[in-house]
Order: structure tokens, then C-alpha cells, then sequence
């Protein structure tokens, strides 16, 4: 049987408020049959008319086409109208002769901003009004209401209420964006919550939120303006067909209510005694209503609520809550408290070594909120700010009246889809998986911050698109960037084609420092290869362009990038921390530098920007755009040829010789053909150097363990990945991490934490490897975007023998379950319908498959259990051992008596002793290492 799934509109089901000319359907087919695609679809859009059924008009009907997309197929009906419904119908048929329907619906938003017939309002205080102002109006109905809408936005962040009740879930709305360039409005359905033919009352408070609070490094607001205001028009349409407009104007009333103060950054003060005793009649707002677009991602909502895990007492005698999880969000309890009685909340993200309440590193950030109790039954829960946390110290309450469990924990972010997940048999890679998912849940908070706890929580463009291909995988974050990248356009134009190192920027201009300015090539690339829509590159394209000429200007007439301030390898680890030289454009100047590590910043950004030519050529392509192409494909070869004489030697090294230099060199094709073995022994020295551990920062993390992966080191790249001390992602999690860290050694391994000012433990972008755990390690990437071809690859390493996962596609949910235990491979692979994939297994030819579920089973001489004798395993125990110790005496009798050896040797781990050994050695190692594991001594024996 064929079935439609996930009919969205825009990308949503069955949407309100959409301001899309053209919207993009999409939908899924499953089938209980094998090597299913599509034949053909038929799509209809009527809309509804004012009076119900009976006047429906069709407005589109694309005729039986006779393709296989299910994605982003565009509306190309008459023109939709503003605030109107329309009902989608689809047909779809199979290449086996079976039909599906299905259907969805969504309603247009305002579509102009001429049709927001309301006035932008301010409160009737000062500027400098700390109190979120509320801002109120009552009106009455008639009978007989059809539904009823509102369309809302702020100068700030709102909420709002309708007679006495929360008038939605939806949080930190309406969100941040380049506020001067664009402003959204949020739709949503009160119909229930309005009476008919009875007065209702409508309110909304609005807290300084991004518009006018706090933010940056210097304790700095109004960034944007100095007073706060709303927009809000109710139409309420009733069943004769008629409608009722209410709309913000200087009729409303404004007063404040119980919260007294609230900064993002530094928490929120709620009074429940506070009376107000004033109010006065709002003012229109001088604020150009062309900005007001509609919001068309998730908005943000609470996602999950946690209760408080443990109550501590600290050495100090803080009262703490430890709620298992660093998370991003609030606080909330209920309590019967004495009148005034006063109870501050701190939040921290960890404590220190000796188990104290560790706030510095909030640097500057309060993170306090502070409640002031009624006398009677209470209910706290702060509105307008949010705090990166897992615990909190509670002052102004006796230890008797405190219970953990009363404390909840409420988890806030753009509420996106979970979209992948992996699972394995070591406990500790399960929760390194875990850690991403929750670095992208506490800091995808309507933009993608870096960090949701000190003084910044800014959208980064480096850290985000560094992050975005596993982000991509975990979760659907299309519409989260498609406004992202609204907002980097307009701050590009700003900045003259520079990307600016966050979005939306209140930094200043920093364009083309190398990773954060390449997002505007790297995110619209790494979005269409995921999710297949062509519109992503439609338009980005010029933005693209305009970074990659940015670029070249910076390249001058030598066509490469030698001054102007980079971050180069940002907080790497292979340079000795302290103070060190560091050239800004012109001058050396004396820098704390250590954070951009040792690989030439140049180097780093002549590899972004031939790489960010090379996407804007292949975008050109897919766009059709001819001329553009063949020039970004000429510049391409040529900048390419430069990279490789200013920073190849004649023999093949690369002259940044860092793991960061040689990952980039093999990964983005520096290298040529002759000289690629000399930079992969390059870089298998250099890990072997450290013990096979990354010293990588933002420019070679993300692409160490897929390099190795490609040039026949996928074992390596294992080793690194299972490392479990510093720097390696598990040490993060032997360390006790519940979320990804922002340094390697952010904690020492005494628990000590690093000295850095910046040092946050909710950070997300080393969560990029798990772009290689799911494409390298699961073995599932995209051969054509969208994954409408799919290669599945499927390679166990030592210590994961057993693993599974899925990533849900936008045609449907490829999963891979692959064992190899007691010498017997199994795979179960599903590959939805409309798809097909290349299926490539160990020690099996590649094989091409349709759609379906299959199982494979086969025998083989691998295992990737470890084994007793590994690697880590000190050498000495290979003398404890009877058969190895005979076959070191038999086959090196001089090894077993060189003293000097020996001391060194002993208590080394055997891939540090193999180091240092010659080739025959290292041989005769390897050949005892595999008969004491036939012949184990046992632990205890
Ligand atoms: C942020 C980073 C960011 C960097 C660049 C830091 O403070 O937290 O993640 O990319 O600054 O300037």
C-alpha cells in the first residue's frame, strides 16, 4: 500500500500565517512494497471561501505531473490573498500502479505590511522604565464568531494573555533579527480563547528582550531603541461574513505589573505584593511598519520540563539543585511563602572542584532571579530572560522548605524537529551524542548562539556553520536558517559583502575573518545538499558571490589573503598557552594569541576562501548560471594554484605542518595527487606524536576525522574519536559533560578548571564530528541532495561493534542497525521510498538497491571487540605474559636486555613504544600482541 506522510506547506503542518508568494509543498510516500518511487503527482489548492464549503474556489491545479519530486514543489496558482485559507489536496501515483492521497491546509499571514492596519504603540513611561511594560485594551464582540486572529509583534519580547489566560505557547517572541531591516510578526488562532458577544480584554507585557536590553561584552542596551513598544491587530471574522478589526492604538492602556526588572543576561526581579497604582494611555511609536515580515520558522517553546535531581549543601553552605542536565531555559516553582519573603535563584553551569557554586565563568552575566512572595499560593516562573544552567543556589528560603523536586527546570529553544539519532554499545559515545543534541537544543534559542550562560549568547557565524552539517542531521533546521540567513544578507550589505562575525550583528564590522565570513557560502551549500531545495541557493546567490568578491578584494592583485585580521585555528591546542605575537593587518602587536592556535591564519583563510569559490561555482551550476560558473570555476583553479605555491613545499609539505595544516590540505584538495601521501603521513605523525589525540581547533576539527576516514585511515580516525582523555570529545564526558565544552581542557583532569575568562561548558561547535559519526562511522551520506541517492556505508572501528541509527530525510527515514559479534557481520538497512542507495558493506561489493528494508548476514575474521592486548595496553603486561615474554626472548634477546629500553618501555602504553621502535620491531610487537591475546593471562588469574 502507498501512503502520503508529512504533507507540509512551507514546511509546516498545515500553517497559519504565511507570507510565502509562492509556498513550497512537500511530502513523503511510504509503501510496504520494495524499489517504490514516485510517477507522478497532482496537486490542487482551493481556497475556502468567506462563507464556508459551498463557495470554494480552486486557485491551483498542476495538472498530473509526471516526475518523482516530493520536495519543495512551488504553488503556481493565481494569487494568493492576505489572511485568506487554503485547503491542499495531493494525488500521487507509483511506478507499481498504486495511488495515495493526501491533503493539508494553511492560511496566508498579512503578506504586506499595508495590511497591518495597526499603529506601532510605546508605553506612556520613561525610557529608562525598567519594569516590562504591560500594554491592554478591552473590547467587545458580536455573536457568532467565525475565528478570530492575531497578528502581533514587539519592540522587545512579549506575551500576552487573553481574558486572563495565556494566549500561547510560544516564547521569546518575535524572536531576533536584523530588527532595522526586518521585524517579525507572529499569527496565531485565539478563536478559543475569545467570548462572543461579551467583552474580552487582551494584554501584553513586553520585556527589553534583544531590542533594547542588554547585550555584548560592555554591559550596553539599546542597541536598537530606547523604548519598547507592540504592534497587535485581532481580526475577528464572524459567520455572515463580516469582520471586526482590533487594533494597537493610543486607546490602550499601559501600566507594569509584578515583574519589576528583566535582562536577558542577568535574570529577572518578580514582586508578587507589587500594586500597580499607575496607568497611562500609550503613544504611537514613530517605527516604519514596511519591516514586519512573517515569522516562518518554530518558534520557541518550553520543550521539557526537569525536575530538580539532588538537593547539596556545599563546603560554603550554598543551597543547591542539581538538576542532572546543563540545559538553557528557567526556573520554575509554586510556594506558599511569607509576604515579601525574598528568594534569589543563581544558576551555574557546574561547580568547582571542591563542589561549590562556580559562577565565573558568566563573567559579567547575572543570572539571578529574584521572587518576592505574595503570602498566599504563589507560582514563579520568569518571562523575558533565560540562563545556561544546571544547578542553582536558593538563598532566602530554610533548608526544611526546600525540595528538589519543586523546582522544575524548564527546557527553551526553537522547538525543531529531532531529525537523527545514533546509538551504540559504548555507554560513553551514547552520551557524547546526546551531549550534541543538547549543544544544539541550548543554544538554537531562535538564533544559534555559542553559548546561552556569560555575557554574549551571540549568532556566530563561524561556530554555527562549522556545526550546521551535523545540525542538519539532528535535527530539521531548515526554516531556523533559511531566517538566519535572511538576517546575514542584510548585515553582508551592510558590511559591504563582509560577514560579520555574528548575525544579527551588534559587534561592529570584522567581514572576512576565514570561517566566520565563509558561512555565507558554506551554509546555503551545506542546506541544499541536505534538504534539496533549490530556493536556498536561489537566494543566497548573491550573497555568496558578494562574500567570495569580499575575499578577493582582501586578495588584492596577488589573488591571495595575507593581512587583515583572521581567528585562525580558533582555540586550538597546539600552541602553548601564554602570551604570544600576533599580526592585525599591519602590526605585530604582543596578544594573549593562544586561542588561534599554530596553524598560519593565512593558510586557513586562503583554504576558506578557494573553498567558498568552489561552492559559488557549484551553486552557479545547479542554478544554471553559466557565465558564473565558468568565471568562479577559473578563479577556483587559479587560487588553487596559488594556495599550492605559496604554502606546498616542491616535496609535499605543507609549511603550517599541524594536524589543522595537513587535514586541510587533504580535505580540501591543497594538496595535489603527488604530494597527498606525504601530508597523510604528515598528519599520522604528527597524531602518533600526540599519542593519536587531536590538537585541532575550529578549522581543522571538523574535518580530522573525515580526512582520516577518506585517505584509508578510518582506524585512526577511531582511535581519536575513542579517546578518553585530554584533549578527545570523550574526556568532555569522562569529566562528568552533559553538554559539548567550548575548550578541550576546559576542566583539568584534577577538576581544576582552565584559567580563561572564556570558558563555557555549553558551547556546541565540537559537536561536528558527529557529521563524521553519522556519514563515516553509520555510513549514510547524500549522493544527491536531499538524499534522493543515498551511499550507505556502514564502518565499525574498534570498541563500537555494535551500532544503529537514522536520519530522517525529507523523502523519509534512511536507518542503519550494523553488528559484527562472535565473527559474524548483520546489517539491517531501510531506504524510503522515491529513493534508491548504494549500498557498500565490509568485504562485499557495492550494490545498488530501491527502496525496503533488507537484512544481510555473513561470516567474517573481523572484530571490533577490543582486544586484551590492545594498543593502550602498557607493554610490560606483554612480559607478564608466559607466551609473549618466550617469543620477545626467542626473537629479540637484545631488546629484552637493553636496560634503557626497557625503563622507558614498561609502563608505556605499546602504541607509544611502537613509536619509537624500527619497523622489524614494531613487527615482532604486533605478532606477540596477537598470540598473548590467543593466550590471555586473565586479570585476576
Ligand atoms: C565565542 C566563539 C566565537 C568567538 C569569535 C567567542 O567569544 O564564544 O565561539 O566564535 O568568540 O570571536
Amino acid at each position: 500500500m502507498l501512503q502520503i506522510k508529512d504533507f507540509t506547506t512551507e514546511y509546516r503542518t498545515n500553517p497559519i500565517g504565511i507570507d510565502a508568494k509562492e509556498p513550497r509543498f512537500s511530502w513523503k510516500l511510504s509503501s510496504d512494497e520494495n524499489d517504490v518511487y514516485q510517477k507522478s503527482y497532482r496537486i490542487t489548492v482551493t481556497e475556502a471561501g468567506a462563507m464556508g464549503e459551498n463557495d470554494n474556489i480552486k486557485v491551483w491545479d498542476s495538472g498530473i505531473i509526471d516526475e518523482e519530486t516530493s520536495v519543495a514543489v512551488r504553488y503556481e496558482g493565481a494569487e494568493l490573498k492576505p489572511c485568506r485559507e487554503y485547503a491542499v489536496k495531493l494525488e500521487v501515483t507509483d511506478n507499481k500502479g498504486n495511488s495515495a492521497f493526501g491533503d493539508g491546509l494553511f492560511a496566508m499571514g498579512l503578506m504586506t505590511y499595508d495590511n497591518m492596519k495597526a499603529s506601532f504603540i510605546t508605553h506612556g513611561f520613561e525610557d529608562e522604565l525598567e519594569a516590562p511594560a504591560i500594554f491592554s485594551k478591552k473590547f467587545k464582540t458580536e455573536n457568532d464568531i467565525k475565528n478570530a486572529r492575531l497578528y502581533a509583534s514587539a519592540l522587545g519580547i512579549y506575551e500576552f494573555t487573553v481574558n486572563g489566560l495565556e494566549g500561547s505557547d510560544v516564547k521569546f517572541a518575535p524572536g531576533w533579527t536584523a530588527y532595522q531591516d526586518n521585524l517579525q510578526y507572529q499569527t496565531y488562532d485565539i478563536t478559543d480563547l475569545i467570548k462572543s458577544g461579551a467583552e474580552n480584554d487582551i494584554s501584553f507585557t513586553v520585556g527589553n528582550g534583544w531590542y533594547k536590553g542588554i547585550l555584548g561584552f560592555f554591559n550596553q542596551g539599546n542597541h536598537y531603541g530606547k523604548r519598547t513598544g507592540i504592534i497587535a491587530q485581532i481580526v475577528i471574522s464572524y459567520c455572515d461574513g463580516s469582520e471586526q478589526l482590533v487594533c494597537t492604538d493610543e486607546t490602550w492602556d499601559t501600566y507594569t505589573g509584578e515583574i519589576r526588572y528583566s535582562e536577558i543576561y542577568h535574570g529577572e526581579i518578580i514582586d508578587k505584593t507589587f500594586e500597580c497604582k499607575e496607568i497611562k494611555k500609550a503613544a504611537l511609536l514613530e517605527q516604519d511598519k514596511a519591516v514586519l515580515i512573517a515569522q516562518q520558522d518554530e518558534p520557541c517553546r518550553i520543550t521539557e520540563r526537569i525536575a530538580g535531581r539532588e538537593f547539596i549543601i556545599s563546603p560554603k553552605g550554598e543551597y543547591i539543585i542539581d538538576f542532572g542536565q546543563n540545559l538553557t531555559g528557567v526556573v520554575e516553582f509554586s510556594l506558599k511563602g511569607k509576604r515579601g519573603q525574598k528568594i534569589i535563584l543563581k544558576h551555574a553551569e557546574t561547580l568547582d572542584k571542591d563542589g561549590n557554586f562556580y559562577t565565573v565563568n558568566l563573567r559579567t552575566a547575572k543570572c539571578t532571579d529574584t521572587f518576592i512572595c505574595s503570602g498566599g499560593e504563589d507560582f514563579f516562573r520568569p518571562k523575558f530572560t533565560y540562563h545556561g544552567f544546571r544547578y542553582i543556589s536558593i538563598e532566602g528560603m530554610d533548608r526544611q522548605d526546600i525540595n528538589q523536586e519543586n523546582f522544575t527546570a524548564c527546557v527553551i529553544h526553537t522547538d525543531l524537529k529531532k531529525t537523527g539519532d545514533f546509538i551504540c554499545n559504548d555507554e560513553m559515545v551514547n552520551r557524547l551524542i546526546k551531549n550534541i543534541d543538547w549543544g544544539l537544543r541550548d543554544n538554537f534559542l531562535d538564533i544559534p548562539t555559542d553559548c546561552p550562560q556569560r555575557d554574549e549568547r551571540l549568532g556566530y557565524t563561524g561556530d554555527t556553520q562549522i556545526f550546521l552539517s551535523t545540525a542538519s542531521v539532528i535535527r530539521d533546521v531548515r526554516l531556523f536558517y533559511e531566517k538566519y540567513l535572511r538576517d546575514l544578507r542584510y548585515e553582508q550589505k551592510i558590511g559591504e559583502g563582509g560577514i560579520p562575525t555574528t548575525v544579527p550583528n551588534i559587534l561592529g564590522q570584522q567581514g572576512g575573518i576565514a570561517i566566520w565570513h565563509d558561512a555565507g557560502t558554506i551554509i546555503p551549500w551545506t542546506l541544499y545538499e541536505n534538504y534539496g531545495d533549490v530556493r536556498i541557493l536561489e537566494e543566497s546567490f548573491d550573497s555568496m558571490v558578494s562574500c567570495v568578491e569580499y575575499s578577493k578584494k582582501l586578495a588584492g592583485n596577488e589573488g591571495l589573503i595575507k593581512t587583515g585580521q583572521q581567528l585562525g585555528d580558533w582555540v586550538s591546542m597546539d600552541v602553548p598557552r601564554g602570551a604570544m605575537l600576533n599580526y592585525t593587518g599591519d602590526v605585530w602587536n604582543l596578544q594573549l594569541t593562544e586561542k588561534i592556535g599554530a596553524t598560519d591564519p593565512y593558510y586557513i583563510a586562503n583554504v576558506y576562501y578557494v573553498n567558498s569559490i568552489s561552492l559559488t561555482a557549484r551553486a552557479a551550476r545547479v542554478l544554471g548560471k553559466e557565465k558564473e560558473a565558468l568565471e568562479y570555476e577559473k578563479l577556483y583553479e587559479e587560487t588553487l594554484a596559488k594556495i599550492r605555491d605559496e604554502y606546498i613545499t616542491k616535496n609535499g609539505r605543507v609549511i603550517s605542518d599541524t594536524q589543522t595544516g595537513n587535514v586541510m590540505a587533504l580535505f580540501f584538495d591543497i594538496a595535489e595527487e603527488k604530494d597527498r601521501e606525504v601530508c597523510r603521513e604528515r598528519l599520522i605523525a604528527n597524531l602518533k606524536l600526540h599519542k593519536n589525540h587531536l590538537t585541532t581547533g575550529f578549522a581543522g576539527t571538523p574535518f580530522l576525522c573525515p580526512t582520516l576516514s577518506e585517505v584509508g585511515e578510518h582506524e585512526l580516525a577511531g582511535a581519536v574519536f575513542m579517546q578518553k582523555d585530554c584533549p578527545s570529545w570523550l574526556y568532555h564526558v569522562k569529566m562528568g559533560a552533559t553538554t559539548m565544552w567550548e575548550l578541550w581542557d576546559g576542566v583539568n583532569p584534577d577538576g581544576s578548571f582552565n584559567g580563561f575568562e572564556m570558558n563555557s561548558f555549553n558551547h556546541y561547535s565540537y559537536g561536528s564530528i558527529g557529521n563524521w559519526v553519522y556519514h563515516y562511522l553509520l555510513g549514510i551520506t547524500a549522493l544527491e541532495p536531499g538524499y534522493k541517492k543515498i551511499r550507505i556505508e556502514p564502518r565499525m572501528i574498534m570498541g563500537l561493534p555494535d551500532m544503529e541509527g537514522f536520519i530522517d530525510t525529507v523523502y523519509g527515514t534512511v536507518r542503519v542497525v550494523a553488528k559484527c559479534l562472535d565473527r559474524k557481520y548483520s546489517f539491517d538497512i531501510t531506504i524510503p521510498a522515491n529513493t534508491s542507495a548504494v549500498i557498500e558493506l565490509p568485504e562485499r561489493e557495492a550494490e545498488e538497491k530501491g527502496s525496503g528494508t533488507y537484512h544481510y548476514e555473513y561470516e567474517t575474521e573481523s572484530s571490533f571487540v577490543p582486544e586484551r592486548y590492545n594498543m593502550d595496553t602498557v607493554f610490560g603486561e606483554l612480559l607478564d605474559n608466559p607466551a609473549g615474554k618466550a617469543m620477545f626472548e626467542q626473537y629479540a634477546p637484545d631488546l629484552m636486555s637493553n636496560d634503557m629500553f626497557l625503563m622507558f618501555a614498561m609502563q608505556r602504553p605499546i602504541v607509544e613504544v611502537l613509536g619509537m621502535l624500527p619497523g622489524e620491531a614494531a613487527g615482532l610487537v604486533k605478532m606477540v600482541m596477537k598470540t598473548c591475546n590467543d593466550n590471555p593471562v586473565r586479570d585476576n588469574a
